[in-house]
Parts: C-alpha cells; structure tokens; sequence
C-alpha cells in the first residue's frame, strides 16, 4: 500500500544523523554546515524546555505540549517521536519547500523518526555516529554540565537503546577524532550529491545532449 505522505525523489540530497546524546552529533554537524552553506539544517519542534543558552527559533521551536499535540493533528510533522519524556517533530511543510528547491537537506532526529522518514523518502541518507567509548559518551554528557544525574541516567540508558539500531543506518561515523569524522561526514555528503538520482534531475540539459 502507498503511503499518502510519501514524497517522491527529488534532486537535492537528505541527510539524517542519529546518535546517541553525547556522541559529539551537534559540533560535527555545526562544523559540517559552516564548510557547506549549500547544506540546509532542519529546524526541529521540541516540548522540551530550552537548556541554558539555547535559543528558540535557533536550536529548535520550544512549544508546549499543547502546542505540539495541535500542530502534530493537522499533520504539520513529517515524522514525531517521543524522546527521554519529550515531544520532538520535524516540520512537514519545511522540508516539502526545500525539496521542491532542490536544496540538500540534514535532519538530527533519533532512531525512531529516523524510521518513519526512510518509509516516506527511500532515497535518504542515515549516518549513525558512535561515540569511541561508553565513557566517552558519559565524560561528554557531564561536561556539558547542562543536565542533573537522573537526566544523564536516563540518556546514558537511552543510549543503550539507540546505539542497538546503528546496524540500520547505512553509514557508521566514528567520533573518535573530530577531524577525522567531520572529513568523513563530508565525503558521505559528496557521494550523496553524486548519486545517479540527484544528479541526473540536476543535469536536465546534459541528459539531453546525451540522449539518456
Ligand atoms: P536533545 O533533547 O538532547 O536536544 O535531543 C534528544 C534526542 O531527540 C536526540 O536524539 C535528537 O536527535 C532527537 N531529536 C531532535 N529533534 C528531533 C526530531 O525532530 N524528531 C525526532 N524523532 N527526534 C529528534
């Protein structure tokens, strides 16, 4: 059966990076979108209260639960999951305009929306990120010091869970060295952009001349 949300390819590439908190996701992805103005970040919409020093409208759209439930019924999010207690979307009508743009798109999401997107845009790219250790992860989450224990008890068991459906993504980054993983996130994002579909709806002319 066809999916009525099903959205056909298109020419510009998607992207989504799932990892567990504390693998490193968030530094890897602002250093991957500073090198590559041509690579669009989806704003996500969170229940979730703003950390110290996030900012609304930029790390994502702070609604309440309300809000969201609203916003979730008129089938304004591609996909939603609930996460560590919280409601989290991606926003449908966002990613259908820089589809039509043809803009290359990156989307940060957990395993679960990870999921319900592949279902709707087969073309999509997941990267998973390791992180090189356990207590890498946890060093990490603490030295953020933007979380109280249970918080940092309950992601580290998330991650547990969530590192349980890497061998779903079709490409493993390990964040062992942030240069490393970042020109790795890189070459990902080149040979997406050269994949036969995205690069024969970009060379309409070429196909053209070439009688394909
Ligand atoms: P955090 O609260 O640490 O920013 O994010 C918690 C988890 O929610 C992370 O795994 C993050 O990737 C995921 N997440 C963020 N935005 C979205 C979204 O729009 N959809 C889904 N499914 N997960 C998201």
């Amino acid at each position: 059966m066809t999916n009525p949300n099903q959205i056909p390819s298109y020419q510009g590439s998607m992207l989504m990076i799932v990892a567990p908190s504390g693998a490193g996701k968030s530094s890897l992805v602002d250093a991957l979108l500073k090198d590559d103005p041509g690579l669009k970040l989806s704003l996500s919409t969170t229940t979730r209260a703003p950390r110290p020093g996030e900012v609304d409208g930029k790390n994502y759209r702070f609604v309440s639960k309300e809000e969201f439930i609203r916003e979730r019924d008129q089938n304004l999010f591609l996909e939603w999951a609930e996460v560590h207690g919280h409601f989290y979307g991606t926003s449908k009508p966002w990613i259908e305009s820089q589809m039509e743009a043809g803009s290359d798109v990156m989307l940060e999401i957990d395993w679960q929306g990870a999921q319900q997107i592949r279902q709707l845009i087969p073309s999509v790219q997941w990267i998973f990120i390791f992180p090189p250790s356990i207590a890498a992860l946890e060093e990490r989450l603490r030295k953020r010091g933007q979380d109280d224990e249970a918080t940092i008890q309950r992601r580290l068991a998330a991650a547990h869970v969530e590192l349980q459906h890497a061998h779903e993504a079709d490409f493993i980054v390990v964040n062992d060295s942030f240069e490393q993983a970042l020109m790795d996130l890189q070459h990902i994002l080149a040979s997406s952009r050269l994949r036969s579909g995205p690069s024969m709806a970009r060379n309409p002319a070429l196909l053209k001349r070439l009688g394909v």
